[in-house]
C-alpha cells in the first residue's frame, strides 16, 4: 500500500483553477516476504477469529517451519474440539425434543381426560418421559467429561444387541437377532449404544416395514456388527453425504418419517473419536447394510 500524502482535492462547486496534482514520487518496490512467511503472518487473524486457517507451508528455516507444524497442529486440534462440542449441543437437543414432543401432547389431552385411570395412566406416561428426559441429560453429562475419554468397560455387544433389538421391538419395529456367541469388547459403551440406536431406528424408519436382521462377527482381527434392512436404500453417491448434519434424502423428507437428519452425524462422530468405521452399503437383494467395525484387540479384546 502506498504511505505518499494524500494528493488534495478540489472542493466541489468551486469551479476556480487548480494547479495540476505533483506526481507521485518514485518507490521502490517492496522487498518479496520470505517463502511461506507471508502465509504465517495471514494465518494468525482468521484463527483469531475462530475460523480455520489454511494450513501453513511447514518449510523455510528449520525455526519457522517448527513454529508452522505446531501451529497446523493446534489449529486442528482447536477445530476438532469446536466440532465435537457442536455435534454435542446438537445431539443434546435433538434428543430431548422427542420426550418434548410427547410430553407435550400427553399434557394438552390430559385436559380432556374426565375419569381417574387415565388421567392416572397419562400421568404415568409423563414421569416416565421426565425420566427419559433426566437419563438422556445425564448421559450427555458424562459424555461432555470427555468425548474421547469415555472409558472403555468390557462390555458383551451381544447383549447389548438384544437389549436394543428388544427396544425397538416394544417400540413397535420388527427386529430379529441372529444369535451370536457373547463377544466381549472394552469399548466406551455409551458412544457404541448411541450409534447402534441410530443404526436400528434408521433401519426400522426406512426399512419399508421389513423386518430388520442385525447380525454380530466377532472376529479376531476386527468386530462386525451389521444392520440390515430391506427399505429402497442409499444411492452410492449420497452414502457419505447423509452423513452431514441436517441431510435427508429426498424420500424420506416426509412429516410421516420425521426426523432431524442429526443421527447419522452424531453417530460419525462418535465412531472417528473412538476408532470406528461405520459404512452405509447397498445389500444384495435390495435396502442397506449398515456397517459398523471395530478393530480387534482393542486392549485386551476377548471372544466367549
Ligand atoms: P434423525 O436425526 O432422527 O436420525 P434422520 O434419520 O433423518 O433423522 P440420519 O439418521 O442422519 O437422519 O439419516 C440421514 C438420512 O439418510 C435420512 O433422512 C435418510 O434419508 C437416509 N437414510 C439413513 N439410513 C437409511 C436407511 N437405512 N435406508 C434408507 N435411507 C436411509
Ligand atoms: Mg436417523
Amino acid at each position: 500500500p502506498s504511505c505518499a500524502p494524500p494528493v488534495p482535492r478540489p472542493r466541489c462547486g468551486c469551479g476556480g483553477p487548480h494547479p495540476p496534482p505533483p506526481p507521485p514520487p518514485a518507490r521502490p518496490p517492496p522487498p518479496p516476504p520470505p517463502r511461506g512467511g507471508g502465509a504465517r503472518a495471514g494465518a494468525a487473524p482468521p484463527a483469531g477469529g475462530g475460523r480455520p486457517p489454511a494450513a501453513l507451508p511447514e518449510t523455510g528455516p528449520e525455526e519457522l517451519a517448527t513454529l508452522a507444524r505446531t501451529f497446523n497442529e493446534m489449529a486442528g486440534q482447536v477445530q476438532a474440539l469446536l466440532a465435537n462440542r457442536t455435534t454435542l449441543l446438537a445431539g443434546i437437543s435433538h434428543d430431548l425434543r422427542t420426550p418434548l414432543a410427547r410430553m407435550r401432547i400427553g399434557l394438552e389431552m390430559l385436559g380432556e381426560k374426565s375419569d381417574e385411570k387415565a388421567v392416572e395412566k397419562a400421568v404415568a406416561r409423563l414421569t416416565r418421559d421426565v425420566e427419559e428426559m433426566n437419563r438422556l441429560i445425564g448421559e450427555f453429562l458424562t459424555f461432555a467429561r470427555g468425548l474421547e475419554k469415555e472409558a472403555p468397560q468390557d462390555t458383551d455387544l451381544c447383549a447389548m444387541l438384544r437389549e436394543l433389538a428388544d427396544k425397538a421391538a416394544l417400540e413397535g419395529g420388527a427386529v430379529e437377532l441372529r444369535p451370536g456367541a457373547s463377544c466381549v469388547r472394552p469399548v466406551g459403551p455409551l458412544a457404541l449404544r448411541r450409534i447402534l440406536e441410530n443404526l436400528i431406528g434408521n433401519a426400522v424408519r426406512y426399512g419399508a416395514g421389513h423386518p430388520v436382521e442385525i447380525e454380530c462377527t466377532c472376529g479376531e482381527d476386527e468386530t462386525a456388527i451389521r444392520v440390515l434392512d430391506r427399505g429402497p436404500g442409499i444411492p452410492p453417491e449420497e452414502a457419505e453425504n447423509v452423513f452431514r448434519p441436517f441431510y435427508r434424502l429426498e424420500s424420506s423428507r416426509s412429516v410421516a418419517t420425521g426426523g432431524s437428519g442429526l443421527g447419522l452425524a452424531i453417530a460419525q462422530q462418535l465412531a472417528h473419536a473412538n476408532g470406528w468405521r461405520i459404512a452405509l452399503l447397498p445389500r444384495a437383494g435390495g435396502g442397506t447394510e449398515a456397517r459398523l467395525t471395530l478393530p480387534g484387540g482393542q486392549g485386551g479384546a476377548q471372544t466367549r
